[in-house]
């Protein structure tokens, strides 16, 4: 059997495995590519997508189904396997990000008219999205076993990232061996609120595994939160605003999570808060629709009221109310996308705050090379929004306990639970951090990892 990374590889976007075993041949998520890579979605896939069988879906974050609708178009009718949240919530994800190209596209053209010159046509349209969804037919439960053809199988487990979230564990008989392979998907950090922690994973012969935060150690969470306190309370006190840039998929019912209990506890200060964001409004909604995936704790305070809900908390869904918050100028929280600013409400909201003393910008995830966030976070002057040189006064704050992934103690562990897979292969992390924790893997593990290129034909 082999597999190649059409994506993932030496990058945390676009993850795309594809498997060969048995004559069957499936996909491993295949997500879009993001910030510096973003060329790469227009690329035809490197396989046929009209002779993938199956596509199994780790998660609904848009960086592991953002291409999905675009496989459909270019043919392929296999079937989507993924749990019931995951199908749901990419649902949500693909529509949005349909809404969101067609938008910039309107927008591009407008610009362009002028010059003569026509803008490239969005990657999939709202219509894609809708038929892709047609060929989610396999919903799996945790632990529930599959047969995708003789001698091959699998199981989806929690990997406690985000609601939903899967690793997969493939079993392929072949040769007269039996071969378990393993794929992360995205790891969860634990002790965190709403999802469990991750499972901990079978004894492999090989295993794909993460390595976003491969090179370094979260705060603990609780820390991180009386941070984000701090942001808040160093704000309001000063007569400003807060930004919290957010992910609309688990983050922001995170952040929420934590806005409220700081406020049962009396802690927050007065404040107006405003989720600005349709997607993130409508996710926060079906999250309340699949309590039976929530850790036990959230599921407690879920009995007794909403947990994502405070009395001061505003949906902003239209675009009017979106920009009334911008005659704001004291004592508003604002949530709002994109998580990596390179796009999306945030963008004004930093445009009215980010250059005032008073106001502080935290980031709460990962802001990956060549996007706004990285610039803002590694202590840029003045950045450019929508044209214009904006600057950088406001308190920038980068609190990375909120993260939704494994730090490196977590993926260390995790992967401890494997035994002495064969080969380990380090996934959907940067370079430079990948090989930090290869030599950790060996040190503490005793494991050899490699680390593969795109296209890279691993016999397995
Ligand atoms: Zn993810």
């Amino acid at each position: 059997m082999k597999v190649i990374p059409y994506g993932g590889a030496k990058t945390v976007t676009g993850s795309c495995f594809y498997v060969e075993a048995r004559g069957l041949k499936l996909l491993i998520d295949c997500g879009m590519f993001q910030g510096l890579e973003e060329r790469k979605n227009r690329e035809p896939f490197p396989f046929d997508p009209k002779e993938i069988d199956y596509l199994v879906l780790t998660h609904a974050h848009i960086d592991h189904c953002g291409r999905i609708p675009l496989l459909v178009r270019e043919g392929f009718k296999g079937k989507i396997i993924s749990t019931e949240p995951t199908a749901k919530l990419a649902r949500l994800m693909l529509l949005d990000a349909s809404k969101v190209m067609y938008e910039n596209y309107k927008t591009a053209l407008k610009k362009l008219q002028r010059t003569g010159k026509v803008p490239e046509p969005p990657l999939y349209e709202e219509y894609d999205v809708l038929e892709a969804m047609e060929l989610f037919k396999i919903r799996l439960a945790y632990g529930q076993e599959y047969r995708l053809s003789k001698g091959i199988s699998l199981k989806l487990r929690d990997s406690g990232h985000i609601l939903g979230s899967a690793f997969v564990e493939l079993e392929v008989y072949e040769d007269k061996r039996h071969k378990r392979i393993i794929f992360s998907g995205d790891l969860g950090n634990k002790n965190k609120p709403i999802v469990h922690d991750p499972d901990t994973p079978s004894l492999a012969d090989y295993v794909f595994i993460e390595s976003t935060y491969g090179d370094r150690n979260h705060k603990g969470f609780e820390e991180s939160k009386e941070e984000l306190l701090d942001a808040i309370r160093y704000a309001i006190g000063k007569g400003g605003n807060v930004i919290i840039p957010s992910y609309a998929l688990e983050r922001a019912q995170e952040i929420l999570y934590v806005l409220r209990e700081f406020y049962e506890q009396g802690r927050l200060p007065r404040c107006e808060i405003f989720l600005d964001s349709p997607l993130a409004i409508s996710i926060t909604k079906l999250f309340t629709s699949h309590p039976e995936f929530y850790d036990r704790e959230t599921y407690r305070v879920f009995l007794e009221r909403n947990p994502f809900e405070l009395p001061n908390l505003h949906y902003t869904k239209e675009v009017e109310e979106s920009k009334a918050i911008n005659s704001i100028s004291s004592g508003a929280i604002i949530i709002a996308g994109s998580g990596m600013l390179n796009g999306g409400r945030v963008l004004h909201h930093l445009k009215y705050n980010l250059w005032r003393e008073e106001c502080a910008i935290v980031f709460v995830g990962y802001q990956p090379r060549g996007t706004l966030g990285r610039k803002i976070i590694e202590g840029a002057e003045s950045v450019r929004i929508f044209g214009e040189e904006i600057a950088v006064r406001a308190k920038v704050f980068t609190i990375n306990g909120f993260s939704s992934h494994a730090d490196q103690q977590g993926l260390i562990e995790w992967l401890s639970y494997t035994s002495k897979p064969k080969r380990v292969f380090l996934v959907h992390g940067e370079e430079e951090k990948m090989k930090v924790f290869s030599k950790e893997i060996k040190e503490k593990l005793g494991f050899e990892s490699h680390i593969p290129d795109f296209g890279e034909n691993l016999e397995l």
